[in-house]
């Protein structure tokens, strides 16, 4: 029987990480091989925030260059996949069905959250990919409920993909060297963040606001955690996660990144 894809959380850094994959960027190709190749893909991206939930249905989606003051060569940047309308009815539907009220866009592009990891994820760029957004004023139990609506892509084929940041101080990274050594409550938080995922402590996770160390300083706003309790939704009932990359640049931004369920792949190799 074919194994559901799993779901991954992307910290998708600063825009720069486009340019300079090192460590972060050779662990999402690696990780990418051991997923082989889903039917369709679907973002959520910190970087896409509404009121309702919005899948993107637009068939040939543009690059958007959603940021500002970054080297020029980041805004010759394209990754030029084809879109996936009929994921997103059909994620659309299952938001629906759970009682969400979704909506698709026919206009929406791709921004950074999305194509900067996908760069390093799927270089050809030949996936069909589809956008979901995030709600910043709904909390993480609704990002949860939501995964779990979507839960079914996983068998269809579809690789969800949350793109956020695991901290994301954006005051402190502002005014950080690439190079800083970790600020001691980034690690702390990084840590308490991988000790309850591999314990698959969802409570804890879900009230990380108030029981993890120092939670609002390493999201002053949780747009960029939010993606994190999608992918972790959407793969509830899976008993394997795995921290696929852990580092920090600027010593503020966490790069974690996290695979929920098995890499059908590694089943294959294992069997
Ligand atoms: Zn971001």
């Amino acid at each position: 029987m074919r194994r559901a894809v799993p779901s991954l959380f992307v910290s998708h850094g600063a825009p720069t990480f486009a340019l300079e994959p090192g460590l972060a960027g050779r662990h999402l190709a690696r990780v990418a091989s051991r997923i082989g190749r889903p039917t369709a893909i679907l973002v959520i991206s910190a970087h896409w925030d509404t009121d309702t939930p919005s899948v993107s249905a637009t068939p040939r989606p543009d690059t958007i260059h959603d940021f500002f003051g970054f080297p020029e060569p980041l805004y010759d940047l394209r990754y030029a996949c084809p879109g996936a309308p009929p994921l997103a009815a059909r994620a659309r539907e299952l938001l629906a069905e759970a009682g969400f009220a979704a909506r698709t866009d026919a206009t929406r592009g791709l921004d950074h959250g999305a194509w900067v990891p996908l760069m390093h994820l799927f270089p050809d760029a030949d996936i069909p990919v589809a956008q979901l957004s995030v709600q910043s004023r709904l909390g993480p139990a609704h990002h949860w409920a939501v995964g779990r609506a979507l839960a079914a892509l996983r068998d269809e084929g579809v690789l969800m993909i949350g793109s956020g940041s695991i901290t994301h101080n954006l005051r402190e990274f502002r005014m950080a060297p690439e190079d800083a050594d970790e600020a001691p409550y980034v690690h702390e938080f990084r840590a308490w963040m991988a000790d309850r995922i591999a314990a698959r402590d969802h409570d804890a996770l879900l009230h990380y606001r108030t029981t993890a160390p120092h939670a609002v300083r390493a999201h002053p706003t949780e747009e960029h955690l939010l993606p994190l309790f999608v992918a972790l939704g959407a793969a509830a009932t899976d008993d394997t996660n795995e921290r696929i990359h852990s580092g920090v640049t600027y010593g503020v931004i966490g790069m974690d990144t996290y695979l929920f369920g098995t890499a059908e792949r590694d089943g294959e190799r294992a069997a």
